[in-house]
């Protein structure tokens, strides 16, 4: 037992040095250029959410690296997911008091109210909930290879990330109203104390724009970053107010630095940071 001791505090050291930052993502085009295979939290993602297709599981789905590189028909919908799911994980580990409906991190909240996505392979908007093995599970219609390929980037991957939560806040109730003149695609008010789905998709928006919770897009070449700023502040400004009706959320500015300044040493230091 004795001479074991030592070499296990050297092996602990080494393997917390190779895990990612605590509760950050430093550069999001690099964590998603990242197969799920070689994340080290996969099972236990996959412990915690499970991944169905038309109500049957699901296997790990293969992956190569650079994620972005890979051909669209192999970026599946399971893939993908997981991806989205490890960006849950990771984004805001840790953190408490930023999400208003919740104490803590959306990894946990979201994990202690369903039990898993399911895949529906004919399509169709995303929907709460199937119930399998007694867990609500959101429903989230598979995806073209074009729709899927632009899934890769991170601003349209974080639309998924904010349905899966929309979807999620069903399971505490939350109606639709018509009033924005969607059926059953809007809701009455916007109210930080209680918010609703699209209140939720709100406020996420709103955090990754402003750097509340920071991925990196500060790490992004210009061109992306650009991209992603006016995506995040769109968002924000247009797209979720255009769904409520009675009281709408505040309108936001564009920050001095949007989503919140790179701290990838590895960026700054190399030419090309792959
Ligand atoms: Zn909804």
């Amino acid at each position: 037992m004795r001479p074991i001791f030592p070499f296990s505090l050297i092996f602990i050291t080494l393997l917390l040095g190779a895990l990612p930052a605590f509760g950050e993502i430093r550069n999001i085009n690099k964590f998603l250029d990242q197969c799920p295979t070689n994340d080290p939290a996969i099972a236990r993602i996959r412990g915690d959410f499970e991944i169905r297709r038309d109500g049957a599981p699901t296997a790990l789905p293969s992956c190569s690296e650079p994620v972005s590189q890979m051909p669209s028909n192999a970026y599946t919908d399971e893939l993908m997911l997981l991806q989205a799911l490890r960006v849950v994980y990771y984004m805001d580990q840790g953190m408490s008091g930023h999400l208003p409906w919740t104490p803590g991190d959306l990894y946990d909240w979201m994990k202690s109210k369903v039990g898993g996505i399911n895949i529906i392979s004919s399509g169709g908007g995303p929907s709460c909930c199937t119930t399998i093995n007694g867990r609500p599970f959101v429903n989230i219609g598979a995806h073209d290879d074009a729709t899927r390929e632009f899934q890769k980037k991170w601003i349209y991957l974080s639309v998924i990330v904010a349905v899966y939560a929309h979807e999620t806040r069903h399971v505490d109730g939350f109606p639709h109203s018509s009033c924005c003149g969607a059926t059953n695609g809007c809701d009455d008010t916007f109210d930080q104390a209680n918010l609703s789905p699209y209140g939720l998709q709100w406020w996420l928006n709103k955090l990754w724009l402003d750097g509340t919770i920071d991925v990196g897009i500060g790490c992004e070449p210009p061109a992306d970053f650009s991209d992603s700023a006016s995506f995040f502040l769109a968002q924000v400004n247009t797209t979720f107010p255009s769904r409520f009706c009675a009281t709408r959320p505040p309108v936001a500015s564009m920050p001095s630095i949007p989503g919140g300044a790179c701290h990838d040493a590895s960026r700054r230091r190399a030419v090309s940071h792959r």
